[in-house]
């Protein structure tokens, strides 16, 4: 398969990269190496590919139709995979039009351009946001009617434009909503890799609320496995949990990273945050019926993974 993929230098696109290039697709990655973190971490995570003879990178924006149209028109493509958007809840409660502009406007400019070009086929990250602080575990035929944050009213709204497509014009679609993604390489200011950092550092690491708020941590690997699988089962219009069912506490965590990391954390406390919902907890069910997914990596496996991976960058930085 030839495919489109938006957002390919980020955390969870680089990952997929590399994985669709060892099964032997080709990729087109679009990505405008965004300053939301440093650019540089993605500029590295292309750079591996780079030499690949089905890889090509165009740095440019999703917003941009006269290039979209341009890059269907030159390379043709079977499907869309597209990650593409501003990450980040609290971020988003500061500059809600940029992320409506980028999460809303922006897939809108991918369907549309997908629309002229003949193409019907795509897979779209969405989020475990659109839940809000539904009654959990999350289901996909919850209401989603009270987002939190404009990131996940952004999220939800995508949803409803992928929709629309399918309706209107056929398309096959799944809506992924993606439930906190860690492992190698997670974004920077999330929180497993601010914790991990600052603890082997031995600075104070920030938790909001009182350490009952609960995350359902699904391991990159899991995601990317979702992310295949459900490319290969497109059919329709779908959407469905791809998370790690099991969630843990923010103490918890905290307690994982001090046992992979062997160091104690010093805390300090504030309060919750505006935008962020108190759990987070995925029925993946359907996903288990309709795409074959089941997460398999256990959250204290995959924390010792990435603190492995975090020390070993360390020491190649220090080198
Ligand atoms: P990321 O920020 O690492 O990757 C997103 C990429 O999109 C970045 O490389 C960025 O430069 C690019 N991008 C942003 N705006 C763009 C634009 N206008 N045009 C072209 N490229 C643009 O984030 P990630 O963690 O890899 O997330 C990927 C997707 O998964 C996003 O849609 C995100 O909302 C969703 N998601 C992620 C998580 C998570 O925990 N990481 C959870 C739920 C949903």
């Amino acid at each position: 398969m030839k495919i489109l993929l938006t957002g390919g230098a980020g955390f969870i696109g680089s990952h997929l990269t590399k994985k669709l290039l060892e099964q032997g697709h080709a990729v087109i990655s679009l990505d405008n190496l965004d300053t939301y973190y440093d650019p540089k971490i993605k500029r590295q995570n292309i750079r591996q590919f780079s030499a690949h003879p089905n890889y090509l990178f165009i740095e440019g924006d999703i917003r941009d139709r006269t290039l979209l149209d341009a890059l269907f028109r030159l390379y043709g493509c079977d499907t869309v995979v597209h990650l593409a958007a501003r990450a980040g809840v609290r971020p988003s409660v500061q500059n809600p039009s940029l992320y409506f502009d980028v999460n809303v406007n922006g897939t809108l400019s991918v369907l549309e351009a997908m629309r002229q070009a003949g193409l019907r086929r795509m897979v779209m990250a969405s989020s475990s946001s659109v839940y809000g602080n539904a009654r959990v575990p999350f289901t996909e035929s919850d209401a989603c009617d009270r987002p939190l944050s404009p990131y996940a009213a952004s999220k939800r709204s995508a949803e409803l434009l992928a929709h629309t497509y399918h309706h209107l014009h056929g398309f096959d679609i799944s809506c992924l909503r993606f439930f906190t993604v860690y492992g190698p390489g997670q974004r920077p200011e999330m929180a497993i890799s601010q914790f991990t950092e600052r603890v082997l550092n031995g600075l104070p690491i920030t938790l909001f609320g009182d350490g009952t708020t609960a995350r359902d941590y699904t391991y990159i690997d899991d995601i990317i496995h979702g992310i295949l699988n459900a490319i290969d089962h497109l059919n329709g219009y779908s959407v469905l949990n791809i998370g790690g069912s099991d969630p843990i506490s923010l103490r918890d965590l905290v307690s994982f990273i001090e046992q992979a990391t062997g160091e104690a954390a010093l805390i300090n406390w504030q309060p919750m945050q505006p935008g962020d919902v108190e759990r987070t907890y995925a029925d993946v069910s359907l996903a288990r019926k309709r795409i074959d997914y089941s997460p398999s990596v256990r959250i204290e496996e995959g924390i010792q993974r990435f603190v492995d991976w975090y020390k070993a960058k360390q020491e190649v930085v220090a080198v």
